[in-house]
């Protein structure tokens, strides 16, 4: 069992070049990270391309093996890296935050373990055979974000290490210390060099992972912009992709609905990690005759979720992790509220303080064009747009460049199934929004990626598909 002071002095760097951490709540120094750079990318590249081999060659059930050892690990040091992960990234212990993270990152490990991908048959008529088998890939660069630092980091690792590839990680920028610390404990069981990190800062090291010949397939989660860079870069070398990218998913909800009773699943499908999270409900379309009352009982509910610094027990919300992306929240709501649209809970952050903490905020009466709700605020500020005609409110839904995920709340499960149905996103949710699970496919349509994570078709995206033909 680590506790958090051995596991920080573990990723802590004696000597080179580094830069200091500060806890997005307080202000507070929390340590420091390195710095490192393209030299270190080499020689991550060169110690993962030797390690492959070995790792490739053990069996299956070895490796399965190892990825249990590892959710052991990380079990072990489950308090460790949850302390860490609030320090650095800002999110609550408690609620869906850093003890949720680090349990899904076992549960993500033993997943990847346990799910069967077995060759399969394709053709055996007596005139012709043929069988498919996936391969390793060899090198896989793992690109993670800033907003679940370590259960993402896990979704792109587990699968690449299971299917035979050794993964070289980088973190996002401010939350390095997360992907360290997680990488760290997983090396206490895995063999040298199959896991490595380079720690940034980002943009050289990240391209420089893109456009290297021997790193075979890039797993991204991240923003629009920089995944359309990734594909651009990615054609020299024929890199393969799997690109998780940004959302600005929407929830519908239909006349049949009692308020009080999705008030609560409401909440939390949008205000998960406090707004921070791609699949998080982003824009919240809700039908007139309702309109009211789902706004009186949301907020009844909001107001009374505490919000405060991660390691007090008590807060479920948190600060948003960089000011960067505290000031695109504060200029979306200020300019809702500039065009007439109503701030019924929040907004007015205290600006001078130190922690980029913005309360949980809720828009109401806004247009539905209005910036808050066409681009992606990614934190706590929620519109809540009024509709009439159905029709009318899916072609809201569909009409953004993004589709990742979607909702609709309804008493009638066949009825929101067929809206389902005419909702261009990778996942629909009914009576829920991003609730995911590690054996259903997770991924987006339209400028939201491509590829998916999780379950068997996860495992095929971190392979090389080959048929054998007799
Ligand atoms: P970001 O795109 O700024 O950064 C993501 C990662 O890419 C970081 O590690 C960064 O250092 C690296 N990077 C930056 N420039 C690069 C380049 N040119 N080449 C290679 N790597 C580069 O995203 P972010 O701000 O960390 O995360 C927020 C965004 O991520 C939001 O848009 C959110 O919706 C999206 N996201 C998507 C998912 C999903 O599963 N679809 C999950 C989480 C976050």
């Amino acid at each position: 069992m680590q506790n958090y002071t051995d596991l920080i002095a573990t990723i802590t760097p004696a000597h080179g070049e580094k830069r200091d951490v500060f806890d997005p709540a307080t202000g507070e120094l929390i340590s420091q990270a390195p710095v490192q750079g393209v030299p270190d990318l080499e020689a991550a590249v060169t110690r993962a391309t030797s390690a492959q081999i070995s790792w490739a060659a053990l069996s299956d059930e070895k490796r399965r093996n190892y990825l249990h050892r590892a959710a052991d690990a990380v079990e072990e040091s489950a308090e460790a890296l949850a302390e860490l992960l609030s320090r650095e990234q800002g999110k609550p212990l408690n609620g869906p935050n850093a003890r949720f993270e680090v349990g899904a990152c076992a549960v993500w490990l033993r997943s990847a373990a346990d799910t069967e991908l077995p060759v399969e048959v394709l053709v055996d008529d007596g005139e012709s055979y043929a069988e498919m088998h996936y391969r390793p890939i060899g090198v896989v660069g793992a690109i993670a974000p800033w907003n679940w630092p370590m259960m993402i980091a896990i979704w792109q690792i587990a699968p690449s290490l299971r299917m035979g590839n050794t993964v070289i990680t980088k973190p996002a920028e401010t939350t390095t210390l997360s992907g360290l610390a997680l990488a760290s404990v997983l090396n206490q069981v895995l063999p040298e060099g199959v896991l490595s990190v380079v720690a940034g800062p980002g943009r050289t090291v990240g391209e420089a992972m893109v456009t290297h010949p021997a790193i075979g397939k890039i797993m991204f989660t991240g923003s629009t912009p920089v995944g359309k860079k990734i594909i651009a870069a990615s054609a020299n070398n024929v890199t393969r992709l799997t690109l998780e990218l940004g959302g600005n998913d929407a929830g519908i909800v239909l006349p049949d609905v009692n308020p009080k009773e999705i008030a609560e699943g409401l909440f939390w499908g949008a205000f998960i990690n406090t707004g921070q999270t791609c699949a998080a409900m982003k824009r919240l379309y809700v039908h007139d005759s309702v309109y009211d009352e789902v706004v009186a009982e949301l907020t009844a509910f909001a107001k009374n979720v505490p919000m405060g610094r991660g390691l007090e027990e008590q807060n479920v919300l948190g600060p948003l992790q960089n000011r960067a992306q505290y000031e695109i929240v504060d200029r979306l709501v200020e300019s809702a509220r500039a065009s007439g649209a109503r701030v019924v809970l929040g907004g007015d952050p205290n600006r001078e303080a130190v922690g980029n903490f913005y309360p949980a905020t809720l828009v109401t009466d806004i247009d539905p064009h209005n910036d808050l709700v066409v681009e992606e605020q990614f934190g706590p500020a929620l519109p809540i747009i009024r509709y009439t005609d159905l029709d009318e409110v899916i072609g809201l839904a569909n009409e953004l460049e993004v589709g990742l995920g979607a909702s609709v709340w309804s008493a009638n499960r066949e009825r929101a199934r067929e809206i389902a149905a005419r909702i261009h996103s990778g996942t629909v949710w009914i009576n829920a929004h991003g609730t995911l699970n590690p054996m259903v496919p997770f991924g987006g349509v339209k400028h939201s990626g491509y590829g998916r994570e999780f379950g068997v078709e996860g495992l095929k995206a971190v392979s090389e598909p080959q048929v054998i033909s007799m």
